[in-house]
């Protein structure tokens, strides 16, 4: 069953909330990379260099989280863009009406779960039978357990 015009709207407004927030974030986190950025560069006294170092390790992680807000940020403008195309709610590889439990999960999905299973797994859906992999991996699995 496709989407509803409502349900759409309402996926929109929580897309904007996420990205107001999100965006907030992202300037936060670079103005604390930027900050410590400066303070390795000024350091001088071994201790401070110690310091420093436990600094560094704080910087690294400020751009692995602001990469990866970039990321999530990168995922909410698509889903808006989609709603502008009017083709959120359906899957990006093979055009099929994404879960509505899976959207409500993460409303900036855009692939359907075995879509994203396939990609998860290294692979690419060129065609439905290649869905009957995600089965036959399914049932390995559970022999091997
Ligand atoms: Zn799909």
């Amino acid at each position: 069953m496709p989407i509803t015009k409502q349900e759409i709207e309402r996926y929109r407004e929580i897309l904007l909330d996420k990205r107001e927030s999100l965006a907030g974030q992202v300037e936060n986190l670079a103005k604390e990379a930027a900050s410590s950025t400066e303070a390795t560069e000024t350091s001088k006294s071994p201790l401070e260099d110690a310091e420093n170092a436990a600094g560094a390790y704080e910087q690294d992680f400020a751009f692995i989280t602001m990469e990866s807000e970039e990321e999530l940020l990168r995922k909410i403008e698509h889903a808006l863009r989609r709603i502008q195309e009017g083709t959120f709610g359906q899957c990006d590889e093979c055009a099929k009406d994404i879960h509505p439990d899976r959207l409500e999960a993460l409303p900036f999905a855009d692939l359907c779960k075995k879509c994203q299973e396939l990609e998860e797994r290294g692979m690419r859906r060129r065609a439905d039978s290649d869905f009957e992999v995600l089965d036959e991996l399914e049932e390995a699995e559970k022999e091997e357990s």
